[in-house]
């Protein structure tokens, strides 16, 4: 396997010539067999894509650097983003390595590792207060920022503004089908905030479905806090996306997935529903009990926003949902480093 290519290892199913990407090991991350914890929930076959080992410590490299390339193949050298922090301390990250230009507009309240992330890496910083009015303002500005000068990239991890966001993360679905040995997992449980990371699992699903790679679809999770539930509400009561109201008010542990709108709701409604997944929302403290179960089982240090799917899994078997033989995948999206100040407050 040229697994030390990471995501580039599937270069010839990126929509981006290769030679334009910044290697810094993105992707190939390990799939851990979680044992100790697997038999304290109740299940005998549970898996983590431990994702919190990407150069920047999130999944949203996947997303960069297929975008800071595709950004260089189109000859731009300036880049800007709206993001809680993990995107943007990304996009910094791959700027630096780079020589690009990075502006990042970024929640007040970021936490202070993802502001150092960013601030060391050497990103223009645009902290904008929230607006408690279900739009987020970050996106707002970076959208005036790209409409007033057409040589800046706009480079956020989701959405309308760059279709291209999608397929960093679809690596994911690639990587754990050729872990389990082209086997398909019953379930994989992805934390969800704007809904791209699940279009990207199911976008790489689908593309090995269509290369006859695969013959099933797992089914695909989508989880939300309680305090941003959005997406997941649509899931359960079977709102089509265009009826979904953004969240007034998201307030959750889960720093990460409190985009007020899912911006790609659509294209991640279509893959639950395609796959026969579900929609879950957790309490705080169901998160946080999940952060310290993945610690202090497996050694796998999560932030909340990363940890929340496998307290989606743990719920799911508990109300009967999934059976404890079946083979259950949780992603780990991002690391515990990042959320210090979150996780010591606890
Ligand atoms: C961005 C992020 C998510 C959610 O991804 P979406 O594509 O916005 O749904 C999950 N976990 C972590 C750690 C993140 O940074």
């Amino acid at each position: 396997m040229r697994t030390s290519n990471g995501i580039w290892k599937y270069k010839e199913l990126l929509p981006v010539d290769a030679r334009y990407s910044a290697r810094m090991h993105e992707g190939g991350t390990p799939l851990i067999k979680a044992e100790r914890l697997g038999k304290k929930l109740g299940f005998s076959k549970l898996y983590l894509k431990d994702e919190t080992r990407n150069p920047s410590a999130s999944f949203k490299d996947r997303s960069m650097s297929v975008g800071t390339a595709k950004a260089l193949e189109m000859g731009m050298r300036r880049v800007v983003t709206a993001s809680s922090g993990n995107a943007a301390a990304s996009l910094a990250a791959y700027s630096a390595k780079l020589g690009f230009e990075c502006e990042a507009f970024v929640p007040e309240d970021i936490s202070e590792a993802k502001l150092a992330q960013l601030c060391i890496f050497g990103a223009r910083v645009r902290r904008v207060a929230q607006a408690n009015s279900g739009m987020d303002p970050a996106v707002k500005y970076m959208l005036n920022k790209v409409k007033r000068n057409k040589q800046i990239y706009p480079c956020p991890s989701f959405g309308p503004f760059n279709p291209y966001q999608v397929e960093g993360p679809k690596t994911i679905s690639f990587e754990i089908i050729e872990q389990m040995n082209w086997q398909v997992p019953d379930l994989i449980f992805a934390p969800t905030g704007s809904g791209c990371l699940l279009t990207g699992l199911f976008k790489g699903l689908s593309d090995f479905m269509n290369l006859g790679f695969i013959s099933s679809y797992p089914r695909l999770v989508a989880t939300q806090p309680k305090g941003n539930q959005a997406l997941v509400q649509a899931i359960v009561s079977g709102t089509r996306f265009e009826e979904i109201q953004p969240e007034k008010h998201p307030k959750s542990i889960a720093s990460g997935l409190l985009d007020p709108y899912p911006w790609d709701g659509d294209s991640a409604i279509k893959g639950v529903r395609t796959t026969h997944g579900y929609g879950v929302a957790i309490q705080e403290r169901k998160i946080i009990e999940a952060v310290r179960l993945l610690a202090s089982n497996e050694g796998v240090f999560a932030e909340p926003s990363g940890a929340i799917g496998l307290a989606a899994a743990r719920q799911m078997l508990e109300e009967g949902l999934i059976k404890r033989d079946e083979f259950v995948v949780v992603l780990v999206t991002g690391s515990g480093l990042k959320a210090i100040d979150a996780i010591t407050a606890i």
